[in-house]
Parts: C-alpha cells; structure tokens; sequence
C-alpha cells in the first residue's frame, strides 16, 4: 500500500476513536432544564442587570466578528495565492533563504501578520472593558499583556515549526504519520506544561490562606474523593472585575485556581458552590477526556491537512509544489482556519455538556440549590454575562449553558429532590 492509502486509513481509524471516545466520554444525555423554568429564572434578575449584560455584549458584537472576518480573510488570502508564499520566502532572506529560516521565521512572519491585523480588533474590545468597568488595566498592562502572549506564541510556535519541518525532511513520504504522533504527544505536553510553566507569566498563584473557607474545601474535596493538594488564588483583579475559578492540569500538575476577584465579591457558601463545581470537572476527568480528544483531534487534523493538501489545485493556488514545504505553511494555516471555524459548535456544544455535568455535580455535592442560584447571578451581574444570549450564538460560541439555564438547573433539583 502506498503512504496515501495508509494515510486513508489512519484517519479512518482516527475518526472512528474521536466518535467512540465522543460517544463514551460526553454526557450527551443531559438535555438542558426546561425553558419555562429558564424563562421564571431570566424573570428573577434585576432587569437593569439584563440590559447591561445585552448592552455590553452588543458593543462586543461588531469587533469580535470583525476579527473574525478579518483573520480569516487573512488566512485565504495568504493561504490561497502565492501572497503567503512570498511571505514566506521573504522572511527567510535575511538568513539566505536556509530551510531552518524559511520554516521557523516565514512561518513566524504569517502568524504575526495575521496578529496584528486583527490588532486594531483586539483594542476595540479592551476600550469596550474598560467602558463597562470590567478592565482593571490601563493601557501598558494590556500591552504587557499582549506582548507577553506574543512572546509565548512565538516560543511554542517556533519549536513547532522546526520540529514538524525537521520531520517532514527526515521522513518525505511519511512525515503525516510522525506529525500525527507528534502533534498529539504535543496536546498532552501542553496540557501538562501550559499550567505549570505558561499561567505564572501572566498571573500569581498563591495558596489559599488558612482559615475556615480554605479548611471547608479542602475537606469537601476529601469527602468528594478527588484529590486536591491545594487550592491557589491568582491575582486576576491585576486586569480584571470578572470573577471566575478552574482546574487545569493533569496528575501531579492538577490545581484548583480560584480568581481573587471571587474571594473578594462571593460569599464563602458562593465559592464553595463554585470550587464544587471544579471538583466535578476533576472527579469526571474531564481534563483527561479533554486531552484525549484533543490529541486525536489534533492526529487526525495532521493526516487531513496531509490528505487535503495534496489536491493540486489547491497547491497551484498557493503557488507551491507540496503541502509540505515551508512556502506552503499559509496554506496550511488557511486550511486549519477553515477547519476551526467548522469545528467551533462542535466543541462548544461538547464543552456545554460537560459543563452542565459538572454543574449537576456542584448541586449533588453541596446540595444547595439556592446557593447556587445565587452564586449563578452573581457571576451573571459581575462578568456581564448576556443571562439568556441569542440562539445562534449560543450555539456557536457558548463553552457554558446560560445562565438562566444554570438558574433553572438548580430549581429542577430542588424540585426532583424535594427540598
Ligand atoms: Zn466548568
């Protein structure tokens, strides 16, 4: 068989682990609470909070899909004429057109291209924080912000570059069935190093004094059999109002991180009703199911991109020979563009499911469904949350159910419990 036909095959195989880890892994079977209980909860909330929520988000609206528009209009253009291509060879020059520069600089040069067109995007949306009084920082904390991200985009990004073109001319024929290797041995990597090495350059993280609260969720962490070492702060109120807490890594990397700003706005019962809910994201794994889908996702993007990418009208549009010589990189970025923006509603749709899992799991675990309530309209009032968004972007874009679906959890469990 040729190197194609096993590429066929190894994406066969890979689609058909993404849907039976999909199938197994994601609780498909929790549909949302019904929406007349949604509709009483939306009642509920001050409506001067709803107006401000929908007011914010509407002055989002414009800049984040003009940067939507923008970047992806930025991707074909590079992607599908030999603009990108061009691109490439010219940020190579400077070191005489060697591989290693073309790879790691002409591929570097198109990210940052892309970057700073969707800049002016990007300070819109800072303007419109701090508008609404969301944003803490001022305008070089922002710009340290973004630097710092750039920064870390280029580190990751390089090493990536020369890995995979290393690859590719080590192996011609076979470098699709390295690159997937690689490239999900990459997502575990990241999902264990991202939260040790990448979050302290842009927050601090310090353990959670000691004291009742600190005592109470480490004991409801014990009684939930998920072991949790430690809780830490970080001091998200150096940028922002916004309250909010995660669980990221995996074994010895796993933490629970709760926003300062939480510990300043929330009750105690309030962030326990949260920290619960991290724990349940903990005690399903969801982290794991995470980088388990990601690494095969990302296996079977390498081998389609490998598959795609050899349709010759498409490498004459781009104006290169293979997909897999450094001028092709646009391409390859557009392709990946495309990809994501298809791929967007799936995830959130994964990602609200889960969330609601874990959101099930809070109430079970703290069995305080008015506690939780509350601490949903408060997250709602602080974050500007839109408490009932509109459809389409709901299903676009939400990573969460909304709130009033969250409120309306809660009032179907005090009802199905009998509290
Ligand atoms: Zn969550």
């Amino acid at each position: 068989m040729t190197p194609r036909g096993w590429a066929v095959l190894t994406l066969a195989g890979l689609a058909v682990a993404l849907v039976v880890a999909g199938a197994l892994l994601i609780p498909w079977s929790r549909p949302p609470a019904p929406r007349a209980d949604q509709l009483a909860a939306l009642r509920s909330l001050p409506v001067d909070q709803v107006t401000r929520g929908r007011a914010f988000h509407a002055a989002l609206r414009p800049g984040g899909y003009g940067a939507l528009a923008v970047g992806l209009a930025v991707a074909l253009l590079l992607g599908l004429t030999p603009l990108g291509s061009s691109l490439v060879e010219l940020a190579g020059r400077p070191l005489g057109g060697h591989w290693v520069a073309r790879a790691v600089l002409g591929g570097l040069a198109v990210m940052l291209l892309a970057d700073l067109l969707t800049l002016p995007f990007a300070a819109w949306r800072q303007t419109v924080l701090v508008r609404y009084g969301l944003s803490t920082q001022g305008w070089s904390g922002w710009a340290v912000d973004l630097l710092k991200s750039y920064a870390v985009s280029a580190v990751i990004g390089g090493l990536v570059l020369l890995g995979f073109y290393t690859v590719v001319r080590l192996a011609p024929r076979w470098w699709w069935a390295f690159g997937a290797a690689g490239a999900a041995g990459l997502v575990v990597l990241l999902s264990f190093v991202l939260p040790v090495l990448v979050e302290p350059v842009f927050n601090r993280f310090t353990p959670m004094e000691p004291g009742p609260l600190r005592s109470e969720l480490i004991s409801m962490a014990a009684r939930d059999g998920v072991p949790v070492r430690d809780v830490l702060v970080a001091d998200a109120s150096r940028r922002t109002k916004a309250v909010n807490a995660y669980v990221s890594g995996l074994g010895p990397t796993r933490r629970v991180v709760v926003y300062d700003t939480l510990l300043r706005e929330a009750t105690p019962a309030e962030v326990t009703s949260v920290v619960a809910h991290e724990l349940g994201h903990a005690k399903d794994r969801d982290v794991w199911v995470g980088t388990l889908t990601g690494a095969l996702g990302a296996a079977a993007a390498v081998v389609a991109l490998y598959l795609i990418g050899s349709w010759a009208p498409l490498l004459r549009l781009a104006g290169v020979d293979s997909v897999a010589e450094p001028r092709a990189f646009p391409l390859l970025i557009a392709l990946v563009t495309v990809v994501g923006l298809v791929a967007a509603p799936v995830q959130a749709l994964v990602s609200r499911r889960v969330e609601a899992r874990a959101d099930a799991h809070a109430l079970a675990l703290t069995g305080d469904p008015s506690t939780f309530e509350a601490m949903q309209r408060r997250l709602a009032g602080v974050n500007l949350a839109d408490p009932d968004p509109p459809r389409w972007e709901y299903l676009w874009s939400a990573s969460h159910p909304s709130t009033v679906e969250r409120m309306a959890a809660a009032r179907a469990y005090t009802r199905e419990s009998g509290r």
